[in-house]
């Protein structure tokens, strides 16, 4: 049984689920996602989130759950005379906002049902709306996935970044359809795999087949979709007409921020015994690789307080 204390990493013992899929098992839940969107808006108590989301009694109260032993949350009573609790953002909890953001960010720009819907996001140290900005921690660079170099570490193999998530069912995981496109991409384990391994630099139908060990038709049926959302598009391999390949286009490519910071957050908060499961260097400034967003207006960092949230008028 894994303890997860809410300030500090989680010891992984060596040759199990690495810090990619434990990542993964929380941010690959559409409920998580929208529970912690509220929180970080300072939501604590249980009849706030069930007023905020279209969510039910048990949804609501296994995700509760699920977060508290994961030490994103801790409980803590706010009226001692009926015992009632409320749930806390944790520093493990409240170091997630980066990954919320590079979310928010690329629904907002990028899945047309959003463009008009989704809050405004103003940044209180200049005052602005703004955009988030992924750039190098160690020289403040902005970066584009191009930019970075790196794959595998020592807990890192296809097999053991798989969500650790047997311990909950799916079925109640269809969420409320407020994040789908960002849930069709990170939201299912082989979605999931099929795009980390295109930032890897894979692009052929074989390759995700064998690389990942995955069933052919069900990678078939990913790189449709992702073709249909415009994640991916298709072209015939250089090797090989009829060798299908697939890359990114660029608003595959502005989806990196989500991969990353989550990325980031995973192996702050989650150390292998046996080494990091993915290790990244900056070759611009030659210094190992870690996530900083910053502000688009005033291009100082971000602190998940000093972004406000406005909803459209
Ligand atoms: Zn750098
Ligand atoms: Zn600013």
């Amino acid at each position: 049984m894994l303890v997860h204390p809410p300030d500090r990493p989680t010891a992984l013992p060596a040759g199990g689920t690495n810090a990619i899929g434990h990542t993964l098992g929380l941010i690959g839940d559409e409920w998580n996602l929208l529970i912690l969107r509220y929180a970080m808006m300072g939501v604590r108590r249980y009849g706030e989130w069930r007023e905020a989301l279209p969510i039910s009694h048990a949804v609501l109260t296994r995700r509760l759950a699920y977060l508290t032993d994961m030490g994103v949350f801790e409980k803590a009573e706010y009226e001692s005379r009926s015992r009632r609790l409320e749930y806390r953002l944790t520093k493990r909890g409240r170091d997630l906002w980066p990954i919320l953001l590079s979310v928010w960010a690329w629904e907002a720009a990028w899945v047309p049902e959003h463009v008009e819907s989704l809050p405004l996001m103003v940044h209180k140290r200049c005052g602005e709306q703004f955009l988030p900005v992924l750039t190098c921690a160690a020289c403040a660079k902005p970066v584009q996935p191009r930019d970075i170099v790196g794959g595998f570490g020592p807990s890192g193999t296809w097999e053991r970044s798989v969500p650790a998530a047997t311990t909950r069912r799916r079925s109640t995981g269809a969420g409320a359809g407020l994040f789908p496109q960002t849930m069709t991409l990170i939201g299912n384990r082989w979605s999931a795999a099929i795009l980390g391994a295109s930032f890897q630099g894979l692009h052929r139908f074989r390759d995700f087949e064998q690389r990942l060990g995955a069933p052919p038709t069900i990678v078939a049926e990913r790189l449709r979709v992702f073709c249909e959302l415009g994640v991916f598009e298709q072209s015939p391999s250089a090797e090989r007409a009829d060798w299908l390949s697939y890359h990114l286009t660029e608003k595959g490519r502005a989806f990196f921020p989500v991969v990353i910071t989550a990325i980031d957050w995973g192996q702050r908060w989650y150390r292998a015994a046996d080494g990091p499961a993915l290790l990244y260097t900056h070759p611009a400034c030659g210094q190992d690789f870690h996530t900083q967003l910053r502000c688009d207006g005033c291009l100082v960092p971000l602190r998940g307080h000093e972004v406000a949230v406005e909803r459209p008028a």
